[in-house]
This record gives C-alpha cells, sequence and structure tokens, in this order.
C-alpha cells in the first residue's frame, strides 16, 4: 500500500512553536546570535581545508543596531550568507537546519563548534516582530536576496543588493500592548545586557553602536555624548584558556563579573573534562555566606553552557545540596537539549558531570583542609552548618563524603578540630568519642558532667550548634568509635571513687524531698558517680539528649 506523507498546518505550527517553545522573549537575540556565529564559523572550517582561502579574523564580526524612530533592530554578519535556494531551505522549511548538516558532513573536520541543531532558532524571531527581513548574499556568488516575512502568512524571496557576502537581518519590533512589551528590545543598555547574558564567549565579536559619556576636552567637569562603536562580549571563554596563563586574579575578576558573589573568592576550581561525557568548568568557593543562604530564598546551581552559549542561569542537579554554596559555570557540547535550549533532553551526561564535580568539590575540601587550615577554617564558619545538615539529611547517605569535612571545638586544642585529627590522638585505652552539647563553649567548659572524662586526660568536642547532636547521632560512629554524651549513659569509664549504694540510700530522705519540690521537672534524684567539685547536675537518660530535646521543641511543628 502507498505510504501517505504527514501533512502539516504549517501556520498553525508556526505559531505554536513561536509562542510555547521558550519562556523568555529576549532568547530571540541569542537565536540570531549564534546563527551569525555558526556563519562565520563556516567560513573559518572552509578556509581550514582550502588553501587558496585566507582567513582574517578582523574581517568577522556581528553587529547589532537599534534604530527607535524607525523601531527597527538589525543583526548583521560578515558570515558564509545563503543562496537564494538556501533562503528558501532553511528559512522556509521549518525544523530544516543548514547548520545540523553542515556539522554531519564535517563531522571529521572540527566542525563541532556550530551551534545549531534544530532549525527552529531563526523563527523566535517572529515573538518580538511583525516582520522580518533576512538579506543574504552567499560567499562565492555576487548575486544577493531578500527573504522577508510576517509569520505565518508565509515568505517572498527577491533580488536583492549586498555589497559583501554575509547576512543583514532587519526586525521590525512590535508595538507594545496593554498585556506586552516589546520596547526594550530598541534600548541600548538592555540589548546589550541581553548580549552579555548568553552570549558573552561567541568567539567573534558583537559589536554595539552605543551612546557614551565623555569629558569634554579642556572644560572640567563637563560631559559630551559621543556615538562610539563597541565590542560587547568578552569573546575567549576564561575556561578555554590555558590554566597555566591564568592567575587568581583573572578568576578572581571573572567571579566579580558574573557576579557570583560579591566576596574574592576562598578557592577556584578549574576543570577540563575529556571522558565519558566532555566539559570545562570553573567552580568557586565563596568566602562568605550570602545573606539568603539558610533561606528558603537561596537557590543553588551553576550557569550551564552549551558550546560557550547559556542554557540555564542556576541548573539546579549539577550540585547536591550539601555542597550548595558553590558558585560557577559548566560548559559542554555533549549535552542533549531541548528544542528550545532552555532544558535537557536526556540527564545522563548531567548525571554524570554533577558526580564528578561532586568529587572535585569534595577533593578540593579536603585539600583546603591538610593544606591551608587557615582558609578552611574561614570556609567552615561560613558553610560548616551546610555539611552538618547533609550529614543528616537524606538518611545519612552522604556521611562518607561529609564527614572527614566536619570539624567540632576540641576541650583540648582550644580550637576546631577534625574527626580525624581527635580519634588519631586517643589514647590507647579510650573508647568512645566524648562531646558535650550547650549553648556555647564559655558554658560548655563549666559543664559538671564533663569533669570525670577531663579529669581521664580525654578531649571532649563541645556541640554549640543546635545540628551538631543530630549529625553525629546519624554518623554513629567514625573509624569505629561510638560517640559518646558526657551527660549520657555509660561512659566506659571505671568510675573509681564509687559513691556505694549505701550512701545512695542514706540521702534517701533527701533526694524524695528534693523529687516533691521539683515535681514533673525531673524524672529521678539520685546520687551521680560523675560529679567532682561541681553538687549537682541535670543529666537525661536515652536517645534524646536535653540538648535535643530543645531544638526538638523549638522547631516549628
Ligand atoms: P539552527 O540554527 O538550529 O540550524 P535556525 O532556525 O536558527 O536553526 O536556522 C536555520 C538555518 O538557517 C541554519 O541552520 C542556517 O543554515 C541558516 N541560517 C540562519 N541564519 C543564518 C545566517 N545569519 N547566516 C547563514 N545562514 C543562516
Ligand atoms: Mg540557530
Amino acid at each position: 500500500m502507498a505510504k501517505k506523507q504527514f501533512k502539516a498546518e504549517s501556520k498553525r505550527l508556526l505559531e505554536m512553536m513561536i509562542n510555547s517553545i521558550y519562556t523568555q522573549k529576549e532568547i530571540f537575540l541569542r537565536e540570531l546570535i549564534s546563527n551569525a556565529s555558526d556563519a562565520i564559523d563556516k567560513m573559518y572550517y572552509k578556509a581550514l581545508s582550502d588553501d587558496k582561502l585566507e582567513f582574517n579574523r578582523e574581517d568577522y564580526y556581528i553587529k547589532i543596531t537599534a534604530d527607535k524612530a524607525a523601531r527597527t533592530l538589525t543583526i548583521t554578519d560578515t558570515g558564509i550568507g545563503m543562496t537564494k535556494e538556501e533562503l528558501d531551505n532553511n528559512l522556509g522549511v521549518i525544523a530544516k537546519s543548514g547548520s545540523l548538516s553542515f556539522k554531519t558532513e564535517n563531522e571529521s573536520k572540527d566542525g563541532h563548534d556550530i551551534i545549531g541543531q534544530f532549525g527552529v532558532g531563526f523563527y523566535s524571531a517572529f515573538m518580538v516582530a511583525d516582520v522580518v527581513t533576512v538579506t543574504s548574499r552567499a560567499f562565492g556568488s555576487d548575486e544577493a536576496h531578500r527573504w522577508q516575512s510576517t509569520g505565518a502568512e508565509g515568505y517572498t524571496i527577491e533580488p536583492a543588493e549586498k555589497a559583501a557576502p554575509g547576512t543583514e537581518i532587519v526586525l521590525k519590533i512590535k508595538e507594545n500592548t496593554e498585556e506586552e512589551k516589546y520596547d526594550e528590545f530598541l534600548e541600548e543598555y538592555r540589548l546589550k545586557a541581553i548580549v552579555k547574558k548568553y552570549s558573552d564567549f561567541i568567539r567573534y565579536p558583537i559589536k554595539m553602536e552605543v551612546t557614551t559619556h565623555k569629558p569634554k576636552d579642556g572644560e572640567e567637569g563637563e560631559f559630551e555624548e559621543v556615538r562610539e562603536e563597541q565590542t560587547v562580549n568578552s569573546m575567549v571563554p576564561i575556561w578555554r584558556k590555558n590554566r597555566s596563563e591564568l592567575k587568581d586574579e583573572d578568576y578572581e575578576s571573572f567571579y566579580r563579573d558574573k557576579r557570583y558573589g560579591f566576596d574574592t573568592p576562598l578557592k577556584h576550581i578549574h576543570l577540563s573534562v575529556d571522558g565519558a561525557v566532555n566539559y570545562n568548568s570553573i567552580l568557586f568557593i565563596p568566602s562568605s555566606t550570602p545573606f539568603d543562604y539558610y533561606t528558603k530564598e537561596y537557590e543553588k546551581g551553576l550557569e550551564l553552557y552549551s558550546n560557550g552559549v547559556l542554557i540555564m542561569e542556576k541548573c539546579g542537579d549539577l550540585l547536591p545540596d550539601y555542597f550548595g554554596f558553590v558558585k560557577g559555570m559548566v560548559d559542554s557540547a555533549d549535552l542533549s537539549l531541548n528544542i528550545s535550549r532552555e532544558l535537557l533532553q536526556h540527564d545522563r551526561q548531567l548525571k554524570l558531570i554533577a558526580k564528578n564535580i561532586k568529587n572535585r568539590i569534595k577533593s578540593q575540601l579536603q585539600k583546603l583542609l591538610k593544606d591551608e587550615r587557615e582558609k578552611y577554617d574561614t570556609f567552615y564558619k561560613a558553610f560548616g552548618r551546610q555539611l552538618k545538615f547533609g550529614v543528616y539529611s537524606d538518611y545519612g547517605m552522604n556521611k562518607e563524603d561529609l564527614q572527614d569535612l566536619l570539624m567540632f571545638y576540641s576541650s583540648k586544642e582550644k580550637k576546631s578540630v577534625t574527626l580525624d585529627e581527635y580519634v588519631s590522638r586517643m589514647p590507647e585505652e579510650q573508647k568512645y568519642i566524648y562531646y558535650a552539647a550547650g549553648e556555647s563553649v564559655e558554658r560548655l567548659e563549666k559543664l559538671p558532667q564533663t569533669e570525670l572524662v577531663a579529669d581521664k586526660g580525654y578531649e571532649i568536642l563541645y556541640f554549640t550548634d543546635d545540628i551538631d547532636e543530630f549529625a553525629v547521632k546519624m554518623l554513629m560512629n567514625y573509624k569505629e568509635k561510638e560517640f559518646r554524651n558526657v551527660s549520657g549513659g555509660d561512659l566506659g569509664i571505671e568510675e573509681t571513687e564509687t559513691k556505694d549504694e549505701a550512701e545512695e540510700s542514706s540521702h534517701k530522705d533527701l533526694f524524695d524531698a528534693m523529687k516533691d519540690v521539683l515535681g514533673d521537672k525531673v524524672k529521678l534524684v539520685r546520687a551521680s558517680k560523675r560529679l567532682k567539685s561541681h553538687p549537682v547536675c541535670l543529666s537525661s537518660e536515652g536517645e534524646v539528649t536535653i540538648e535535643m530535646e530543645k531544638t526538638l521543641k523549638a522547631m516549628p511543628g
């Protein structure tokens, strides 16, 4: 039986596509710039395979011009251009990508920097324009053609004049309506910001004519308006540069430019990974806690780029919650993008990258702890609480990753120590890792229950953060040593100076009287073998300590 071809109501399809695949109108500029960059790349690849052709970088650029009075925005490139047939095929057939064909034909050469693949990005221009006019002259031809369309109604192609090869796209920007505003796409500062946001790392200059204020010659304090052409994008992504050429300051200014934070980062991690999935990444460990860090408003995530073009501003899946403080970016050509380029089709590559990144962060933090303790202390002050939450959450699934990064204040060292340091100092006969929980170090220093353990010469960890004890309960033990609260039950210490049973019973009347007075406030009053210089202490039995009880009571229920 003869197969029938699907027919599509192309008018409807185009409308649907234009209005539903993108969440933000501003990305039309990203799409048109990406196409212009691809067109220049094609010239570059052509030159690679053709000895007679020279590729002079200065000749290749993208230019954006806004004309408020005429309501037009023009994007010009000096790329490979399009013939009449190419205009017809590439701009007249939805989902036809000349760039994808170019890539597959040139697989052997390195066409991998080409961005286009879906054959729909161009139509995003109709989100902001009533009329789109494309004038193009293909490289090697002296004819030019003009393609024009108002969107769903179809398009026309006619001969045109164009002095040099390349493409010029003129958008007639829509009028503002009650609900939708379009004027911003004619504002220089806005256009500049959009270019910076998505297309900063396009490898060819993106030029824009802008108005600047310059000091007037000879006249102090006087300024004059000057029109000048500027290159808006930074072009060379720092992550593609050779690590040996980069200094700390370069990373720091990247951190500031990208507004990852207002602080100076403690450490940067620069990764170029070739493996199951290829990617470049620059990660930062900030030195101070963002003001909203421990609130619901804080959104973790890294910037995600595909071939240097921004896809997602905050990709949360790239970071585990417990490393949510890490800032930075990932660029990979291996992502399978969804057609809008705002989402990913599969997260297989992303999962691999995330796992890899997690391990790198972990090992870099361990290195910081080992080699630059002061910096680690700063880090821990800012984000230690997050690590402890990390141990406690997800049913302790991440404790292996995090336990060596934890620190607690030591009664002996009078500063924060790691569990490893604690355990390695333990005398042979010491059975447990001891801790005391309370409001502050000063208070804990005076806690009666610490005396017996301290007298033995054992170190005690002071838990002053309400999450501390919860985290440790989740760990259960460290290097096979269990944790013990000095206020808890069995401390594994021979309590030699036993006040004998007789003493207990000889004070029975006193204890009963005390219990009568205190009533429900205490469960039991009895003699303690643990006290030395203090007459009395409070203690609890069972899993939940007094400090934990306080925390639980304070939690919103
Ligand atoms: P994609 O870029 O994913 O291929 P687009 O809809 O953005 O899809 O563009 C469709 C095709 O039109 C491109 O693949 C390319 O062949 C052609 N094209 C678009 N813009 C230009 C341009 N400025 N110069 C040359 N060719 C272009
Ligand atoms: Mg495109």
